[in-house]
């Protein structure tokens, strides 16, 4: 008898469940190893194939090792969508451009060093964590500061000073110029909810709740798991897909049951380490084949790229819900077996 996914995944996590989300985390994370060293790996044995799937006349995204058309990728079955904030939902690089050049410009003038250049932002900072962008930054120019503390206020002339000032004034950019979120994601967001489904925010950053606002996306969010929520929830950040795990759980379903949205690498890989059902990556700048390697299992520029394929699972599951007898394995595996995963 067919048994649902997310049991076999229970039982797959042992007695310690959600709880035991570490000891998953580090088995995901050997499987990761395992891939980049070249092991083939069943898709079977890394997560189960969503009953939906079955029979359909697309090849598992997980079966083929390459990306599925986004037009032709079943959707059927997913219940629960993922999202990364910056990249995913909002064009959030340009707010960081400007709040560095806000912190840098004035700062390297009063230094007398060579001025700031937006090309210093790829050169030094694109992509590291703040103090280390700093760092980077004045070490590009000769410059010399005390470490500092990350308790330092703005206005300290040190490494922790000078990038609590960025975060101040990226807070002060944002409300100032805000920010427009992707229209093709607020149209994949649309259609989520006309489908019934639910979505959440993933995002590293800690100021995912105040981008959110800007962008006017605030209230379609009620499960945003960001930088904060992590760091007082103690939750390992992406690459692990911990974050991701707990937005599923917050959202009241089984990691395998949702959709990781996402398009940089540490959350690609986040994505295809964890037990989810697919994981799209966003190209904006990274790469099909690099974002296929990382382990995406749908490709799109833009997000409404998918909306063709949701709206037919849509339609697809008013039939099968029409039409199934309850007791059928398929009914019966559609089923939420939601409370058989938490045991
Ligand atoms: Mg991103």
């Amino acid at each position: 008898m067919p048994r649902a996914a997310p049991a076999r995944a229970a039982a797959r996590r042992g007695p310690g469940g959600r709880r035991g989300a570490l000891a998953s985390a580090q088995n995901h994370r050997h499987i990761s190893r395992r891939r980049r060293r070249g092991h083939t790996l069943a898709p079977r044995h890394r997560r189960p194939t969503h009953p939906r799937l079955k029979g359909s006349p697309v090849t598992h995204p997980r079966d083929a090792h390459a990306p599925v058309d986004p037009h032709d990728v079943d959707l059927g079955g997913i219940r629960g969508w993922l999202f990364d904030l910056d990249g995913v939902l909002t064009p959030t690089a340009i707010v960081h451009m400007h709040a560095w050049a806000r912190l840098f410009a004035p700062f390297l003038e009063a230094q007398g060093a060579e001025p700031y250049r937006d090309a210093d932002y790829f050169a030094y900072i694109d992509g590291k964590p703040r103090y280390d962008g700093v760092r980077s930054l004045l070490e590009s120019r000769g410059i010399r500061l005390p470490e500092g503390a990350v308790s330092d206020a703005p206005t300290e002339e040190t490494v922790h000073g000078l990038g609590n000032r960025k975060n101040e004034a990226f807070n002060a950019t944002l409300a100032e110029e805000g920010v427009e979120p992707y229209p093709a994601s607020v149209a994949l967001l649309d259609a989520i909810e006309r489908a019934g489904g639910d979505v959440a925010v993933v995002s590293s950053s800690k100021n995912a709740p105040a981008v959110l606002e800007a962008a006017g996306l605030a209230e379609r969010f009620e499960v945003v798991v960001d930088g904060a929520v992590a760091a007082r929830e103690g939750i390992v950040g992406k690459p692990a897909p911990d974050m991701f795990e707990r937005a599923a759980e917050l959202l009241g379903l089984a990691p395998e049951e949702c959709a990781v949205i996402e398009d940089a690498e540490s959350g690609v890989k986040a994505g295809a380490s964890g037990p989810f059902a697919l994981v799209v990556g966003v190209d904006r700048g990274v790469g099909r084949q690099a974002l296929t390697e990382l382990g995406a299992d749908v490709i799109v520029d833009e997000l409404d790229e998918l909306i063709p394929a949701l709206e037919r699972a849509g339609e697809t599951s008013a039939i099968v819900n029409d039409a199934a007898d309850p007791q059928t394995p398929t009914a019966a595996a559609a089923a939420v077996p939601e409370e058989e995963d938490r045991a």
